[in-house]
């Protein structure tokens, strides 16, 4: 085993190589979590790793480097549950994420970019990022932008990002290819026959269409002389197939809305159907994967590219995750957005990553969540519950603790002495440093530990000394000063009276119900007073309200500090 003067040398060359400069209080909680005995005689811990740091901050970056190199350092844990892709080779592995620009990720696209990830590193593989845009009335700039930063967010890079509306001309001439073949055919029925067609398993006359014929019309839909309706490219499937899917599907419509990306120069349009196969097989992906209820589209996507004879993937499916009474699906956030039921796709309400992340959900805590479902067709509704322990375990060792005090009431302690206090920002954490707080004989408690307090009872104040309740007066308690030291069962948190800080903690609960629907009210909002130092917090830390729970700074505003509950 490594002496402790060994464990301290190491750390502090760490800390001076990672930051450029060692500071003792940055390696401290290293040296202890390696060597649990140095906690005994904390001073002379300390000496030595500040003797230590001196010496390292004297000396080149090249010492540092040399000096370190002689040191080993433990490698994060390996994802516990083990992802297996049949027939997968190492080093030739390759994965898409194909999100579609029309709204921001949720949880449920976490899970499929997780596990396209995951499998890829797995296999020492790629990832692909695909836009899958080619319905240009839903997809926009934005959403790819917010898409692309969710992912990284998340903790997920890739490989090359490619866009499906980039390879519209090598569509066209793989459509025109299966005209030619007669795998597909134009049709210019009206959409209810096409509808009625399908439901009563008859094909229209349109199927018979040669295909020369055929061509003639899809050029007229390609270059812009049809309209909206008039005509759409099938499948030539099978009308009589219990698989509705291959009832001749729409391979190619007419959409005249601009495009995002490309603007008016393009007005017919592929369908997801024939769109994907084409990009995975084009891509090189190895092995697709998609929820399960994409599954009796399998033989479709085989069906074309073994029209066009193209390689065929890998295709894997795994349940599409949902979680109870959250709206998980654009199709239902998006009218919640348009309808301004919510603030916007980072309403904390939401379950989109940028809701979560602004309530100080980590990313590591999503992974963790989602990867524990593994690529498994197995349909289950998890709550939030899971997710939120996950959390908890990530920030209880790094999340500072503050006082808050809800719906206050104020409390003299009589005979008090003035008193000025350093409290430390987290029980065991030392790196996390610690406060003051000046404390007076008059303080803010919250209303609850006011309201079950009882005449007569001994109470601490925590970290600062105990007190007797004399009694409770219509504008305040007050208490009698007791001892500094000594045992008093019921410890409560206070924020030093007139140096309070204003402060909202706005708590998301569930924005639809079982039958999914919308329920009003569902954003609550605790009110009261946090202590001074909560003030020269950057926004968007994330703290620990003793025994409230963990909270992120949202907003810094003119009428206090607001927060979101985290978990
Ligand atoms: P939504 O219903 O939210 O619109 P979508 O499937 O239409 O979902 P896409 O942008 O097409 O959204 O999805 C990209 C990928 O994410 C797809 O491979 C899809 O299967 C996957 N995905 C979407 N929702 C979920 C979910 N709830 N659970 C797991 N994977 C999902
Ligand atoms: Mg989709």
């Amino acid at each position: 085993m490594a002496s402790l003067e060994e464990i301290i040398r190491k750390h502090v060359l760490k800390n001076a190589h990672d930051y450029g400069l060692a500071i003792p209080a940055k390696v401290v909680g290293k040296v202890i979590g390696e060597c649990p005995e140095a906690k005994a005689d904390m001073k002379g811990t300390m000496k030595l790793i500040s003797e230590e740091a001196k010496r390292v901050n004297s000396l080149s970056k090249q010492e540092v480097e040399k000096e370190l190199s002689q040191f080993t350092f433990e490698e994060k844990k390996e994802e516990k549950k083990e992802i297996e892709l049949p027939g997968a080779e190492q080093g030739k592995v390759v994965t898409r994420f194909p999100p579609e620009p029309s709204g921001y990720l949720h949880i449920g696209h976490a899970k499929a970019a997780w596990l396209d990830y995951a499998s890829a590193k797995r296999y020492g593989g790629k990832l692909l990022l695909r836009f899958d845009d080619t319905n240009p009335e839903k997809e926009k700039q934005e959403y790819v932008d917010a898409i692309k930063k969710d992912l990284l967010w998340l903790g997920i890079d890739w490989h090359d990002e490619t866009y499906t509306s980039d390879r519209m001309d090598e569509l066209y001439r793989f459509c025109e290819e299966m005209l030619i073949k007669h795998a597909a055919y134009v049709c210019t029925c009206p959409p209810e026959k096409i509808k009625k067609g399908r439901e009563e398993k008859v094909a229209c006359d349109c199927a018979a269409r040669d295909a020369q014929e055929s061509m003639a019309l899809f050029r007229k839909m390609r270059d812009g002389k049809m309209e909206e309706g008039e005509a759409v490219v099938r499948f030539h499937g099978n009308m009589k197939s219990e698989n509705t899917v291959m009832r001749d599907p729409t391979l190619f419509r007419i959409i005249k809305a601009p495009h995002y990306r490309q603007g008016s120069k393009y007005s017919c349009w592929p369908s997801y159907d024939f769109a994907a196969p084409i990009m995975d097989s084009l891509d090189g992906v190895t092995h697709a994967m998609r929820t399960k209820e994409y599954e009796l589209r399998n033989e479709l996507y085989f069906g074309i590219l073994k029209a066009l004879e193209l390689r065929a993937p890998k295709l894997i499916e795994f349940s599409r995750l949902s979680i109870k009474n959250a709206p998980l699906s654009k199709r239902l956030i998006t009218p919640l957005i348009e309808q301004g039921k919510v603030e916007g796709w980072d309403d904390p309400r939401l379950p989109t990553i940028s809701a979560l992340r602004r309530r100080g959900i980590l990313p590591e805590a999503i992974k963790e969540f989602v990867l524990s479902f593994g690529i498994s067709k197995v349909e289950s509704e998890p709550g939030w519950q899971k997710l939120y322990h996950e959390n908890r375990k990530l920030l209880d060792s790094k999340a500072q603790r503050r006082y808050f005090v809800r719906n206050p009431v104020k409390l003299v302690v009589e005979g008090a002495p003035a008193k000025e206090v350093e409290i430390r920002n987290h029980p065991s954490n030392m790196e996390l440093g610690q406060r003051r707080i000046q404390a007076q004989r008059e303080f803010y408690i919250s209303g609850d530990d006011a309201e079950a307090l009882q005449a007569g009872e001994l109470f601490r104040l925590k970290e600062l000394y105990n007190a007797t309740l004399l009694g409770k007066r219509q504008d305040a308690l007050v208490a009698k000063y007791e001892a500094e030291e000594g045992i008093a069962a019921k410890k409560i948190q206070w924020v030093p009276y007139g140096k309070q800080i204003s402060c909202k903690v706005k708590i998301p609960k569930d924005l639809v119900d079982e039958q999914g629907k919308f329920i009003e009210n569902s954003m609550l909002v605790d009110s009261g007073f946090c202590e001074p130092s909560c003030a020269q917090l950057p926004q968007g830390s994330i703290v620990q309200f003793e025994r409230y729970g963990y909270a992120r700074l949202d907003e810094k505003g003119e009428g206090g500090l607001v927060f979101i509950f985290s978990c």
